[in-house]
C-alpha cells in the first residue's frame, strides 16, 4: 500500500518511519529544504511523560489573567477579531474543570508514556543519535509554598506509571550540582527520573535518513495546496509541484493541518501557541546543566545539548506569526543567565520561535477521518517531541488496519463531535 505523509516534522517522520518499518511503500511531502525545520527545529528538548499536564484547568483562567500585559509574562494573547480563535478559547475555558483536566492528563500521558518506550526501541533497533540525556526532569521552585501543589500534580502521574522525588534545595543541588552556582533563589523541586532529554531536530533528520534507507522517499520543497476528495475517499493532493497520489494519507502540518483540513469540512480545533527558544554555546562546561529542567514560575525549560544549552517556553497567542521580538528573547536570556551565571556570551546565542500546535483539551488529535484513507497526526502542543514516537506507530497501526498497542479512546477527532 502507497502512504502520502504531509509534513516532515517530528511527527510526519516517525509516522513515515513506522509506516516502512510495517511494509508500505511511503512518500512525505514538506515545504521546506530538509526534516524537522518548522516548530521541531529548536524546541525545548524534553522528552517528559511526567509533564503531561493540560494547559487548561481550575486555576488556567486565573492565572493567564495574571499574567496578560506583564513584562516578561510566559503568556501574551493578540487578541483580534479572528473566528478561530475565539472558538479555540471558548473550548479552552470548558476545559478548565478539574474532571476535564483528569480525563485529559490521562489521555496525554497514555500516548507519552507509550512514546518513551517506542524510542527506547527504536533506539535499540536504529542506534539513532540526538544528543540524548537519560538524567531525568528536574522542576524547581522559589517559594517553597509552591511545593505540595506540585506534588500533587506528580502524584497524578505517578499513579500512570511516571514515577518522582520531592527534593529540597541540597536535593536538587545533588541531582544537578551547576545549580550550586546560582544566583536563583531555590525553595526546592520535583525530580522525574525516567524524563530525558535530546536534540529533537538532530532526531527527525536523522530518522529521516534511516527511513530513506528503508525506501522512505522524501519530496522537500513542495508546497501542499489543497487535498482532493471524491465522495468518502481522498483522491489526490495538490501542490506547488504537481499532484500526488496515494492510497493512504497521513495529515502532519503541524499548526497548518487545521488550515489543509478545512476545505474538506473539517474542523481540526487547532491554534498555533508561538515559543520561543535561545541556543546558547556553553563556555565553561560545568557551569551548565545536564539534568533537563523546568522552572515551572517561568515555564522556561532547560535541556543540555552537547555543548550548547536550549532554553526554551513561553506562549503568544498571535496567529501564524513567526517573528521574533528581541524583548522575549532578552527575557529568556536574562533568566538564563541568572540561573546559570558562567554561561557562554550573549551574542553567540542562537533566537528562535516556532508555532505548537494545540489543542484546546492539549491532547493530540491522532487517528481516522470520515474520509476512509485519510488520517490524522497533529495537534501536539507543546509535547510533540514528546509524543512522537508513540504517535507515529499507533498511526502507522491504523493505517495497515491493526490494532494499536494503546487504547486510542479519547486520542481522535470524534472527541470534538
Ligand atoms: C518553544 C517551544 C518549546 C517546545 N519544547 C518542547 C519540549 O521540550 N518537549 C516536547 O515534547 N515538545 C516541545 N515543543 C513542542 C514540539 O516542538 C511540537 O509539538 C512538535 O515539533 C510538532 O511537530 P509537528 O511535526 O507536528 O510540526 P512541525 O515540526 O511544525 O512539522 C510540520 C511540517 O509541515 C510542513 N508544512 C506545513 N504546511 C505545509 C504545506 N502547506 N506544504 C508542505 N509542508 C508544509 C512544515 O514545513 C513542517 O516541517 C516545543 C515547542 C516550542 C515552540
Amino acid at each position: 500500500m502507497k502512504t502520502l505523509v504531509l509534513g516532515a516534522g517530528v511527527i510526519g517522520v516517525a509516522s513515515a518511519y513506522y509506516l516502512a518499518r510495517a511494509g508500505h511503500r511511503v512518500q512525505v511531502i514538506d515545504r521546506q529544504p530538509g526534516a524537522g525545520l518548522e516548530t521541531s527545529f529548536a524546541n525545548g528538548g524534553q522528552i517528559s511523560a511526567s509533564h503531561t499536564q493540560p494547559w487548561a484547568g481550575p486555576g488556567t483562567l486565573a492565572t493567564a489573567v495574571k499574567w496578560l500585559g506583564r513584562p516578561g509574562s510566559p503568556l501574551r494573547i493578540g487578541f483580534k477579531a479572528d473566528p478561530r480563535l475565539w472558538s479555540w478559547c471558548l473550548s479552552l475555558a470548558r476545559n478548565c474543570t478539574a474532571g476535564r483536566q483528569r480525563v485529559n492528563a490521562e489521555r496525554m500521558h497514555r500516548i507519552a508514556h507509550y512514546s518513551l518506550s517506542s524510542l527506547a526501541e527504536l533506539r535499540e533497533e536504529t542506534a539513532i543519535q540526538y544528543h540524548r540525556l537519560a538524567k531525568g526532569i528536574l522542576t524547581f521552585y522559589r517559594q517553597g509554598r509552591e511545593l505540595g501543589p506540585a506534588q500533587a500534580r506528580a502524584e497524578t502521574f505517578a499513579r500512570l506509571g511516571s514515577p518522582y522525588r520531592v527534593l529540597d534545595r541540597a536535593g536538587c543541588i545533588a541531582v544537578e550540582p551547576a545549580l550550586a552556582r546560582s544566583e536563583t533563589k531555590l525553595a526546592g523541586g520535583i525530580y522525574f527520573p525516567e524524563d530525558e532529554s535530546g536534540d529533537a531536530h538532530a532526531f527527525t533528520d536523522a530518522l529521516a535518513g534511516i527511513s530513506a534507507g528503508l525506501g522512505v522517499e522524501f519530496r522537500y520543497g513542495v508546497a501542499v495546496k489543497r487535498l482532493v476528495a471524491e465522495g468518502n475517499r481522498i483522491t489526490a493532493v495538490e501542490t506547488d509541484a504537481g499532484a500526488f497520489a496515494a492510497d493512504a494519507y497521513v495529515l502532519a502540518l503541524g499548526s497548518y493541518s487545521p488550515l489543509l483540513a478545512r476545505p474538506l469540512g473539517l474542523n481540526l480545533p487547532i491554534y498555533p501557541a508561538k515559543g520561543y527558544s535561545v541556543t546558547i554555546p556553553i563556555g565553561d562546561l560545568a557551569a551548565a546543566p545536564e539534568v533537563s529542567l523546568l522552572d515551572d514560575e517561568r515555564k522556561l525549560v532547560y535541556s543540555r545539548l552537547g555543548n550548547r544549552l536550549r532554553v526554551a517556553g513561553m506562549a503568544d497567542i498571535v496567529g501564524y506569526d513567526t517573528s521574533i521580538p528581541g524583548a522575549r528573547i532578552a527575557s529568556i536570556l536574562e533568566a538564563a543567565k541568572s540561573l546559570f551565571p558562567g554561561l557562554g556570551e550573549a551574542a553567540d546565542v542562537e533566537p528562535w520561535a516556532g508555532l505548537r500546535p494545540k489543542t484546546p483539551d492539549s491532547v493530540p488529535i491522532i487517528g481516522p477521518t470520515p474520509y476512509a484513507n485519510l488520517f490524522l497526526n497533529t495537534g501536539h502542543g507543546y509535547l510533540g517531541w514528546t509524543m512522537a514516537c508513540g504517535s507515529g506507530r499507533v498511526v502507522a497501526d491504523l493505517v495497515g488496519g491493526k490494532k494499536p498497542g494503546i487504547d486510542m479512546a479519547g486520542l481522535g477527532l470524534d472527541r470534538f463531535a
